[in-house]
């Protein structure tokens, strides 16, 4: 299915492609069809600005779109930065500034006491405004310093408790690796984007198959 990523966001764009595709759709970014609007995101939680987002967008586009509202939720800080992630450190998408601020807020905080979730919530919007809307969530811990390269965001500063197998399996992350430290498909397989994903993927032939029987009737 040819689906609008309702994302300007780079690096979240290439997760949402990279997952997408391999389940065979075809994934056009917002930004590909011209779609320049940053809807305000001013829902208190990951779903009502995952929704927000998908609307604005489908509207726009005029087919499938896909929404991801996501964010890193801190125990110690009850459960901040949250739906606040992108905007942590007071200007919205500077992922080193946000990863000094929180850095700085988890400082005093002992190892064993640095538990966290990432969550994502993953709005699918069709022109005729019926939606689904799923969450995954993946548990982990924050560190203090810097550990990896790839991904995006917190990726350096989050070590997830599971790491995924090449057949799809997930193990313990005995290694403490970061996600910035994982290969693509090891973050996929256990990410909070990826869990969401694979939730969406099982869900839209029953929402399809409810819409027909609604408009048959
Ligand atoms: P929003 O969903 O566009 O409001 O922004 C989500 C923010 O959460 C991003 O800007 C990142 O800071 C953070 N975030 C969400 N998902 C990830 C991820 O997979 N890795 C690292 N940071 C993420």
């Amino acid at each position: 299915m040819l689906i609008c990523a309702a994302t300007n966001n780079v690096g979240k764009l290439k997760e949402l492609k990279r997952i997408l595709e391999k389940q065979g759709h075809t994934v056009k970014s917002q930004k590909e069809l011209n779609i320049f609007l940053e809807p305000e995101e001013n829902g208190t939680t990951f779903e009502q600005n995952a929704k927000i987002k998908a609307q604005a967008i489908c509207k726009a586009s005029g087919i499938a779109t896909i929404a991801d509202d996501s964010g890193l939720a801190v125990d110690a800080l009850n459960g901040e930065p949250g739906v606040y992630s992108a905007r942590y450190c007071g200007v919205h998408g500077n992922d080193e500034a946000n990863n000094d601020t929180l850095i700085d807020a988890l400082q005093s905080i002992p190892e064993e006491k640095r538990t966290a979730q990432f969550v994502s919530a993953v709005c699918f919007m069709l022109p005729n405004g019926r939606e689904i809307t799923v969450t995954g969530v993946c548990k982990g811990s924050v560190i203090q310093e810097r550990k990896g390269s790839n991904g995006f965001g917190y990726d350096p500063l989050f070590v997830p408790n599971e790491i995924g197998c090449k057949d799809g399996s997930t193990v313990p992350n005995n290694e403490h690796l970061t996600y910035a430290e994982l290969e693509d498909w090891q973050k996929d397989a256990i990410s909070h984007r990826g869990k969401a994903l694979a939730q969406l993927e099982t869900q839209l032939e029953d929402f399809f198959e409810s819409l027909f029987v609604m408009e048959s009737k």
